[in-house]
């Protein structure tokens, strides 16, 4: 039987994935712009949700938001190290909400299809073919357009998993033993009504629900739905021939600490700016393309410092990297590092807006 030819058509810009990266893309975006996911836009959450309160402040977003949290702890079997957030607050949200808020600014097509890949210049679909002459993958770990043949587990990746708990009033805490998980860290992220509790794994091990119920039994909680997923540990290439990726789909979730949803939305935002001036005819593909790589490079060394703490927190002995968190928070040293991390991505006083 001959196969049916499916449709090509045409559109300025294509954006795959509608999450984090996506949304931010697509926002800056004016003209034939087509948005896929699979899902319906924020109805599969993947993520615990936190991030610096400006970040939805800035995005006008702020409805999402759950909780606000001032203080962070990091619990180890022999000691609990507090960290004073009050110059930088976190917050957690609802992604649902956070995602149709992003959604509600953009000015794209939005079609719910899965991308099965990309060929002969053509973005491949289960509603058919799609061409356009920017293509930006924001698929997150399974770069379903940029990833090619190659494995997308392994060693770049990191996994995490967790679940809705009743548990209340723990605050912000992240929990590093090695008894609970050898290579990874816990968390308990209160969301207004009760906690995500999570365990991730920077080696990528998969299988973490028994740790995980061990550690509910040990609040005496039990799970309900959980989810969980991959995500990188170290950048990649934020280009591929002549498609950009922008989120877990570059890499850009920030080692050690797993914020991934405030890289997407800055890079994103980057990106879209970019690609709008290669749409508006003021830069041609390929310097669109070289503007993008370099905005990415410019955070090479931040990133290597953050996985080298990551490697030291999954290979040294905990109670030494413990040790290592409690200077951290103290005064001096605390006021020179956390604004500058808890500010990565804000909108800029002059110039251009970053996260925005
Ligand atoms: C358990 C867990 C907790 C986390 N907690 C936090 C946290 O609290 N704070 C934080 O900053 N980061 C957190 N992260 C990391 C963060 O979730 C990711 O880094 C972030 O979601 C990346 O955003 P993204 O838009 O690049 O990708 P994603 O959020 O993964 O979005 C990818 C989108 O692409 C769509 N898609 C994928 N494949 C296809 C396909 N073939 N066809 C069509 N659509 C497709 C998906 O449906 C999805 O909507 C956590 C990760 C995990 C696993």
């Amino acid at each position: 039987m001959l196969g049916l030819r499916m449709p090509t058509r045409d559109y300025d810009a294509i954006v795959v994935g509608a999450s984090f990266g996506g949304l931010a893309v697509a926002r800056q975006l004016r003209g034939h712009v087509l948005l896929l996911d699979r899902n319906e836009v924020g109805s599969v959450q993947t993520s615990a949700c936190g991030t610096p309160l400006w970040v939805c402040e800035a995005l006008g977003v702020t409805d999402s938001v759950l909780q606000v949290h001032e203080s962070l702890s990091i619990r180890t079997p022999g000691r609990t190290v507090r960290y004073d957030l009050s110059a930088v607050p976190f917050c957690t949200f609802d992604y649902r909400a956070f995602c149709e808020g992003l959604l509600a600014q953009c000015r794209v097509q939005f079609l719910r299809t899965s991308v099965t890949g990309f060929q002969d210049g053509a973005v491949v679909t289960g509603e058919g073919r799609f061409t356009a002459p920017v293509i930006v993958d924001c698929s997150g770990w399974r770069r379903a357009v940029t990833g090619g043949a190659e494995p997308a587990t392994g060693r770049l990746h990191s996994f995490g998993l967790e679940t809705h708990t009743p548990l209340q009033d723990e605050g912000l805490t992240f929990l590093l033993d090695r008894r609970l998980i050898p290579q990874g860290l816990g968390w308990i992220f209160p969301v207004g009504q009760g906690s995500l509790v999570g365990l991730g794994s920077y080696v990528g091990r998969s299988k973490l629900k028994p740790p995980l119920e061990r550690l509910l039994r040990d609040h005496g909680l039990s799970g309900g739905s959980y989810h969980g997923t991959y995500f990188p540990n170290r950048l990649l290439r934020p280009t591929v021939g002549r498609l950009f990726a922008v989120g877990d789909a570059a890499g850009q979730c920030l080692p050690l600490t797993a914020e991934g949803i405030r890289p997407a939305l800055y890079f994103g935002g980057e990106c879209g700016r970019i690609v709008q001036r290669v749409l508006d005819g003021a830069l041609s593909l390929e310097a669109g393309l070289d503007a993008y790589r370099r905005v990415v490079v410019r955070y090479r060394r931040p990133y290597r410092v953050l996985r080298l703490a990551q490697w030291l927190a999954a290979h040294t002995p905990t109670g030494w990297f413990a040790l290592v968190t409690q200077v951290a928070a103290t005064r001096p040293f605390l006021s020179g590092w956390w604004p500058r991390y808890g500010w990565f991505g804000r909108p800029k006083p002059t110039g251009l807006p970053a996260v925005t």
